[in-house]
């Protein structure tokens, strides 16, 4: 029997539907594959592989490689499938019964459900103005695990500056700060201390969401807990070289990350034009409302026209809202022709 406090957990409540349509813009992937040279390397490495044999348990080449790019040391470096791996094992290593996590709402949903596939308990707050968190909320919360998402999904702002001075005024939590979106923003405050995790993946502007890699930054005391934690050769030696390959072709790879910023922008410029409120967003996606029309409508309308986006209406303080991710000039294009057809009908 599943233990009753797990029931609902993993119910796809935080899941988006998987429907066939022609333009997908709802799950804030990159809108561009690796480029073709991506997967030749890879598949040329993959033959020297000894498929037999158990992966290197510490990904020694890769936490050495994330180590160069990020300026730190290897033993810094905890690395596993794609970044809800990593936040994951952060929970179950800082959280658990009788720990609490701050969150505030609306943010990224699966921090609720690993929080609650771990037993640890949620104290759930609310941002205040423009979706900010608030300093003494967090002080006042206690937790044990702090959850700090910037920028933030589904909003897509960032948190003003300043706000990381919390976390040597709170030593006895641990700082978790969400970077999935970072590559998409300006000049954002860097965090640091003992007590501070900064959680990256390569799903986003590595355009590599298929080969789920993520990645966190901590001092070696943390990383340690991490690997004490999570399972041994968790991290396969094809995803190994996966990572490496793509690090060694970083530039390539990251080129896409101009591109959607500059097509992100043009977006927000379109729905401009149309009756819509939006937040600009410093992420590959926009959230926005409908002014005359339910969101649910408009999204259904959307798929008809095989266009996805994501309908965030019914997550905590998001009534009548969408969400659309970057995608490339042709689908973005599409998906405004859409839109403006639906709310004009
Ligand atoms: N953090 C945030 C804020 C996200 O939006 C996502 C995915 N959408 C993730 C983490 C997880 O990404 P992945 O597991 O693909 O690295």
């Amino acid at each position: 029997m599943i233990d009753p406090s797990l029931s609902g957990a993993t119910s796809g409540a935080y899941h988006s539907v998987q429907v066939s349509v022609d333009v997908r813009l709802n799950v804030n992937e990159s809108p561009l594959a690796p480029p073709g040279g991506f997967s030749e390397r890879l598949g040329e490495r993959l033959a020297t592989l000894s498929l037999n044999r158990y992966p290197d348990r510490g990904a020694r080449e890769v936490r050495a490689a994330i180590a160069r790019r990020e300026g730190r040391l290897p033993e810094e470096v905890f690395v596993a499938n794609g970044s809800n791996e990593v936040l994951q094992t952060l929970f179950l290593a800082y959280g658990g019964p009788d720990r609490k996590v701050y969150l505030a709402q609306p943010t990224y949903g699966m921090y609720s459900q690993i929080a609650k596939t771990t037993r640890t308990a949620v104290v759930e707050g609310r941002r205040r103005e423009n979706w900010r968190l608030d300093r003494g909320d967090i002080i006042e919360a206690g937790a044990e695990v702090v959850v700090i998402c910037d920028p933030n999904n589904p909003t897509g702002l960032e948190e003003l500056d300043g706000l990381s001075s919390i976390a040597a005024e709170r030593p006895g939590s641990l700082f978790v700060v969400d970077r999935a979106y970072g590559d998409f923003a300006e000049g954002l405050e860097p965090w640091r201390g003992p007590n501070v995790v900064e959680v990256k993946t390569f799903s986003k502007a590595f355009g590599m969401a298929g080969l789920r890699l993520g990645y966190a930054i901590a001092e070696p005391e943390v990383v340690e807990v991490l690997y004490s934690v999570v399972l041994p050769y968790h991290l396969d030696s094809l995803k190994q070289q996966a990572a490496l390959v793509a690090l060694e072709m970083e530039a390539e790879l990251s080129s896409v990350v101009g591109e959607v910023k500059r097509e992100r922008d043009l977006l927000m410029d379109e729905l401009d034009s149309l009756p819509v409120s939006y937040w600009r967003s410093s992420a590959n996606f926009v959230l926005f409302s409908p002014r005359n029309r339910q969101a649910r409508a408009v999204w259904s309308a959307l798929v008809e026209r095989s266009i996805l986006v994501r309908d965030s209406s019914t997550w905590p303080g998001l009534d009548n809202t969408l969400r659309v991710t970057v995608g490339t000039p042709e689908e973005n294009a599409l998906f405004i022709k859409a839109l403006r057809e639906v709310l004009a009908g």
